[in-house]
C-alpha cells in the first residue's frame, strides 16, 4: 500500500512517500509555511475554483482528500495576502512579484499547457494518486487539516 504524505507548504511541506516511485518528483515541490490562517471566505471561492478546474480540465482530486485540502488552503492564504492564487508548492524570492507577474497564478502556466499540476491539486487519470472525485466540501477541508 502506497504511502501518501501531503507535506504542504502549509504546514511543513509537500512531500509523497510511497513504495512505489512517486509521479514525476519534482525539484519544485516544496511549500512555504503559511503564516495566517486563510480567511474562510476565501478557502470556499478556491474551493468552488478547484472544483470547476478539475471538471474543466478533466482532471481528479488526489485520493488522499488532505492532500488537496492543503494546497486549496494554500491557494486561500495567497489570495489573502497578495490578492492572486499563487501556487503554494513553490519557494519564491518574491512572492508578491510573482503573484503579479502572474505565471505561478494558480491555474498556473504548466497546468494550463501541460495539465502538469506539481502540487497534486489536479491529477490526470493515469496519475498513480488520482481520485475518481471532482468535489470537495468545505467540512472535508476542515477535517482534514484540523491538526495541521
Ligand atoms: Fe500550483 Fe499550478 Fe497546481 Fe495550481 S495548477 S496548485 S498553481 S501547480
Amino acid at each position: 500500500m502506497k504511502a501518501l504524505q501531503a507535506s504542504t507548504s502549509y504546514n511543513v511541506g509537500f512531500g509523497i512517500s510511497a513504495a512505489a516511485p512517486p509521479p514525476r518528483p519534482s525539484r519544485h515541490r516544496h511549500v512555504i509555511l503559511a503564516q495566517v490562517e486563510p480567511t474562510e471566505k476565501s478557502v470556499e471561492i478556491m474551493r468552488k475554483f478547484s472544483e470547476q478546474y478539475a471538471r474543466r480540465s478533466g482532471t481528479y482530486f488526489c485520493v488522499e482528500k488532505g492532500v488537496t485540502s492543503v494546497v486549496i488552503k494554500g491557494l486561500a492564504e495567497h489570495k489573502d495576502t497578495l490578492g492572486a492564487p499563487l501556487c503554494p508548492c513553490r519557494h519564491y524570492d518574491d512572492k508578491y512579484a510573482e503573484a503579479q507577474q502572474g505565471f505561478w497564478n494558480c491555474p498556473c502556466v504548466p497546468m494550463r499547457e501541460r495539465k502538469e499540476c506539481h502540487c497534486m491539486l489536479f491529477l490526470t487519470p493515469d496519475n498513480d494518486f488520482a481520485g475518481q472525485e471532482q468535489a470537495i466540501t468545505l467540512e472535508e477541508i476542515k477535517e482534514t487539516t484540523a491538526n495541521m
